[in-house]
């Protein structure tokens, strides 16, 4: 027993009930309202409870019909909530008919800069900037980050464009600075299976936008997911970043079929993203047209002004003429598939 599907027209109190009674059998409870109908998921090992209990949940006021659900992860899956997640961030939404765009830097490096790529990206039509202040390097003499200092830049940088900030946490230590500055807090692919990270953003009221791991299936990634919404937090957003394989002349092998695939396997929004799927600067406008072709429901996109003075990506990232090009080619594509940019 997973999921306990309440009839239309059923009271709160007897919502309540259910939840009571899951519990006191040391459950905990997310209810889950959409427009067709209210589910209760079951948060907690299910496996044991045995089909007599399952028919004392049935047999209560209140209860349609309870369900099991075959997948590993409940709460991400399409069975447990049908219609598509729509997350709100500011004016915009992730996950509806128009394909969000994220641009920016890989790392936050100077507020000059930053401001810059962030006037720029926006007047070609991306949403939300991105820009590391935590770093993910593999070598730790690599630039780390600007830490708080590049958090406050970003916060500054939202300020005067009134783009909502996309940046990345790497350490539960972290999480009340990420809280005040951002609007969005990404989990990268290093960190996906970093379980107490995924808990700690799992408690907030906040979106996170989770990448898939190097070596990370489909199933992983979802089940990542559901450590995130077990602990309440709803508002996943996956993202496809390329996977290691035996592949060398593209930095990782970007999986487009994970695109339809997930959101077949699941309601919350999927999203691509290509800069670090190739690693290749001149093969990103390509890989981002088929995303958007395959479904995907927005796009993460590195771009820097001066590429060849990067602190880090800078062979990857897009100059915003190029930028600007890609994105009124992203539209036609997404006309062609009934989305719009
Ligand atoms: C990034 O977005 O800059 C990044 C480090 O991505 P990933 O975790 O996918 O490697
Ligand atoms: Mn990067």
């Amino acid at each position: 027993m997973d999921i306990i599907v309440v009839r239309q027209g059923a009271t709160d109190k007897e919502v309540r009930q259910v939840v009571k009674k899951l519990e006191g059998k040391g459950f905990k409870a997310n209810i889950s309202k959409g427009t067709e109908r209210t589910v209760i998921g079951v948060i907690g090992d299910t496996s044991k409870i045995t089909e007599e209990e399952s028919n004392t949940f049935e047999a209560l006021p209140g209860v349609e019909k309870v369900l099991r659900i075959i997948q590993p992860y409940k709460l991400a899956s399409r069975s447990f909530k049908p219609e598509n997640t729509l997350i709100k961030v500011g004016r915009h939404v992730i996950g509806g008919k128009k394909i969000q765009v994220i641009a920016g830097p890989c790392a936050v490096e100077n507020m000059a800069t930053l401001l810059k790529i962030a006037e720029e990206v926006k007047k070609a039509g991306a949403a939300f900037i991105r820009g590391g202040a935590f770093k993910p390097r593999t070598s730790p003499y690599s630039f780390q980050g600007l830490r708080e200092e590049g958090l406050r830049y970003l916060a500054e940088t939202r300020k005067k464009t009134g783009m909502p900030v996309v940046t990345e946490i790497m350490d539960p230590r972290d999480i009340n600075a990420i809280l005040e500055y951002t609007d969005i807090i990404q989990i990268g692919a290093r960190n996906m299976q970093n379980f107490r990270l995924l808990q700690e953003v799992g408690s907030y009221d906040k979106p996170v936008l989770l990448k898939r791991g190097l070596s990370a299936t489909i199933k992983e990634l979802l089940m990542a997911a559901e450590y995130i919404m077990s602990e309440g937090n709803n508002k996943v957003i996956l993202c496809e970043r390329g996977i290691r394989t035996f592949e060398t002349e593209t930095r990782n092998t970007l999986d487009l079929s994970a695109v339809p695939v997930l959101k077949g396997l699941s309601h919350l929004p999927v999203i691509v993203d290509p800069s670090h799927g190739v690693g290749k600067r001149h093969l990103i406008p390509p890989m981002a047209k088929a995303a958007v072709a395959a479904g995907a429901d927005g796009l993460i996109i590195e771009v820097h002004t001066h590429p060849e003075n990067a602190l880090s990506d800078g062979e990857q990232s897009l100059k915003p003429d190029k930028f600007r090009v890609l994105m009124n080619e992203l539209r036609a594509v997404a006309k062609a598939v009934g989305r719009e940019i």
